[in-house]
């Protein structure tokens, strides 16, 4: 038997900093025409990337791909001090589609090490952001990605230092890291609020909740997606079947063969016509009620960059 009932996710799906970020390529390709550089997937969603792509953007990782003169993007996820350098050595005109809460913990991080700060960071080694993050400084930082870690982790210094963390990370993993950063280091400053951001804790307790009820989670999003990963996780985690897709064709109708209850949920990058698609696919296998789950309704909206603003 396949499924009878949908459950969806509330809030799921885009937030603020995906919006704003792809907007930012929207209204540079309307305004300076084709084409834009974007350095980096915009946002992890392979969907909204070739979008883009259709409309003239081009990704690249390396500036020296740039040509001079261009029109360059930054990703949502933020960049290092010598990507921003060398962008500015090159000439080129830049808008930076950095979301606002990952600026604020580089913010951060250039302010407290002025002071002479250290940093721990708490996050996953290679993710775009971390680099970025890490990147803000020549020396200092340390990336610890578990408990393990922590124990290993060698500051220069104790006295002054200071713990900042990966946006999109597992609310309960960094609970526990963080502890652990504490036991350590007793004196380490904290953030006064926590770096992890609004849409990666609304869409991780909106799983929780829901977890309670499915049979099976399905979560929409690319596997480059750092907090689409976590959320399929997180189910997995209070016994659930999760399974992550990047378009509907990627569901297996055997994945919910005995599920009569199907949570649906989608990552901070991923649109919602994915979801409409993936959700009409699992109707057809069977489901014929969609039940929206009560839950946060998100009003955070951020500016588009000065020159850009229509
Ligand atoms: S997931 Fe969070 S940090 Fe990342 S773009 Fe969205 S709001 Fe910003």
């Amino acid at each position: 038997m396949g499924p009878q009932e949908i459950l969806l996710a509330e809030p799921r799906g885009f937030c603020a900093g995906v919006d704003r970020a792809i907007d930012i390529v929207e209204h540079a390709l309307a305004k300076f025409g084709r084409p834009i550089y974007v350095r980096h997937e915009i946002v992890h969603n392979t969907y909204v990337v070739n979008d883009l792509k259709s409309k003239g953007a081009i990704f690249i990782e390396d500036l020296a791909d740039v040509p001079p003169g261009a029109t360059l993007i930054f990703s949502a996820h933020g960049v290092s001090k010598a990507v921003q350098d060398e962008a500015v050595a090159r000439g080129f005109h830049v808008f930076d589609a950095t979301c606002p809460l990952v600026s604020k913990v580089h913010m951060e991080v250039a302010k407290l090490a002025k002071e002479g700060y250290e940093f721990i960071m708490i996050g996953h080694k290679g993710h775009p952001e971390v680099e970025g993050t890490m990147g803000q400084l020549e020396a200092g930082i340390h990336l610890v990605e578990d408990v393990a870690d922590v124990a290993r982790v060698q500051p220069g210094q104790s006295e002054r230092l200071a713990v900042v963390t990966q946006t999109t990370l597992s609310v309960d993993d960094a609970a526990e890291i963080m502890a652990a950063v504490k036991a350590r280091f007793p004196l380490i400053r904290q953030p006064k609020q926590q770096d992890i951001c609004y849409a990666t804790q609304n869409r991780q307790d909106a799983v929780k909740i829901m977890s309670r009820d499915v049979d099976a989670v399905i979560v929409v999003g690319s596997p480059t997606s750092s907090n689409s990963n976590r959320l399929a996780e997180l189910a997995r985690k209070l016994g659930v079947p999760a399974y992550m897709v990047d378009s509907a064709d990627e569901l297996q109708a055997a994945w919910l063969e005995g599920k009569a209850r199907v949570g649906l949920t989608a990552g901070a990058s991923a649109p919602d016509v994915l979801v409409q698609e993936v959700m009409a696919r699992i109707k057809s296998l069977g489901a014929v009620t969609v039940r929206k789950m009560d839950g946060i309704q998100e009003t955070v909206k951020f500016p588009l960059p000065k020159g850009l603003k229509v």
